[in-house]
């Protein structure tokens, strides 16, 4: 086989900037771009669809990312495709470790930006968050990362990447000719609950969670994967349609006044929109019930009246409420509801028939905790800031 011109980037369905190199990193391609890059790069087209399924076999089956490593390739293939690609993910530029076995990592993504992404073992699953934008558009006044602007989205490598990434430090790659069950996985599922809207990033979320979802990769099923939305209502039949997988909602509030100061998209699309939207998603996604997210803020959204309006609210709607008792970051504009409080909430709508789990904060020492990620360098560079007298 003889190599051709390097492939450009009009070739391509889907965009992707090529690196300086020259050299197209194959991560997070969808399975039709994945073949199209290959036979741009000079693979006989009718060979086009086998040698997609081997190299995308090698990349999220096995973990491998050196060419060379990829046996059942003939050794001058393995070159043209070493001289056009790269199988490259994200890089950990920081792992911590809470004393609950939580793991953050602090990950950089091209251009030197950062996001974070947090593995939380459990007794009968391990679950990876996630990020999908540096930063967030949107700005619910009980969020860290809110406080962030948006840098730029994911693209769909960089989303997927952190799941290779983690599956690289918690050493989960198969041994040939064994896939683990999904019981005994160390990473069995994925909350799209990092930094970021993940329904303003809906094409790369989609097509990094179609790649988790693959049978002959990742692997994981649909029902292993949540995303979670602030409430992006258009975007939210097309995740039914598009993704398919599990959705939560920050709900947060049961007025429209308190939501719109909590969670401002509120403004945008109201309860009574979002509820709609909410009332087609199991059917048009065949998935049995939404979460709803409910952050619980001291004297704000906490009461027992608060607990039955929202029980009215989601009347119709196959729904399971998590009860998040509020994660403090430094300068929060709020306090964490008392336990007795969060309890007595949390047994009015249990007696209405909902389930109702106060989630436990994991990696709080850590700052790990829903709603406390915020890229380091950005941290450091408010505290710089502090520290710097005003003359310099
Ligand atoms: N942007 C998406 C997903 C990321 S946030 C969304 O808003 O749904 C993941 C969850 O953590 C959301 O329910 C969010 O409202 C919640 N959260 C944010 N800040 C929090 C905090 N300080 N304490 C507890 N939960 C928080
Ligand atoms: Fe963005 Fe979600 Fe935080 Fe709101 S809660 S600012 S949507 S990350």
């Amino acid at each position: 086989m003889t190599a051709t011109a390097p492939i450009t980037q009009d070739v391509l369905t889907l965009p992707r900037k090529l690196r300086e190199d020259g050299k197209m990193n194959l991560v997070g391609l969808t399975r039709p771009a994945l073949q199209e890059a290959l036979v741009a790069a000079g693979t006989p087209e009718r060979q086009g669809k086998m040698r997609m399924n081997q190299v995308w076999q090698w990349i999220y089956q096995k973990g491998v990312r050196d060419f060379d490593l990829m046996t059942n390739l003939a050794k001058p293939y393995r070159t043209l495709l070493a001289e056009n690609f790269v199988v490259e993910v994200p890089e950990i530029v920081s792992k911590q470790v809470s004393d609950d076995g939580t793991r953050k990592y602090l990950v950089r993504i091209a251009g030197g930006h950062e996001v974070e992404t947090v593995y939380i073992p459990e007794e009968d699953r391990g679950t990876l968050c996630v990020s999908s934008q540096v930063g967030c558009t949107l700005t619910c006044s009980f969020c860290h990362t809110g406080t962030q602007k948006l840098v730029r989205n994911l693209t769909p490598g960089e989303i997927v990447g952190q799941i290779l990434l983690a599956r690289d430090d918690l050493g989960e790659w198969p041994e040939p000719g064994r896939n683990p069950k999904d019981e005994t996985r160390l990473l069995s599922n994925i909350v799209l609950m990092g930094m970021g809207e993940p329904l303003y990033n809906f094409e790369a979320v989609r097509d990094a969670m179609k790649i988790a979802m693959d049978p002959e990769g990742i692997s994981l099923s649909r029902r292993r994967i949540t995303l979670s939305t602030s409430g992006v209502v258009p975007e939210i039949a097309r995740t039914a349609e598009e993704i398919g997988c599990m959705l939560a909602i920050s709900f947060h509030a049961t007025t429209d006044e308190v939501r719109d100061r909590l969670v401002p998209i509120n403004k945008k699309w109201n309860i009574a929109e979002l509820l709609d939207s909410l009332r087609a998603y199991p059917k048009l996604s065949n998935s049995e019930r939404i979460t709803f997210e409910y952050v619980m803020l001291q004297g704000v959204n906490d009461s027992d009246e608060d607990a039955r309006r929202l029980i009215k609210l989601i009347e119709g709607i196959p729904a399971k409420i998590n009860l998040i008792p509020f994660n403090e970051w430094p300068g929060a504009p709020y306090k964490r509801s008392s336990n007795n409080r969060i309890r007595a909430f949390a047994d009015i709508i249990y007696k209405a028939g909902y389930a109702s789990p106060i989630r436990t904060p994991r990696g709080e020492d850590i700052m790990a905790a829903c709603g406390q990620l915020k890229s380091a360098s950005e941290r450091a560079r408010n505290a710089r800031r502090a520290e710097k007298p005003a003359a310099e």
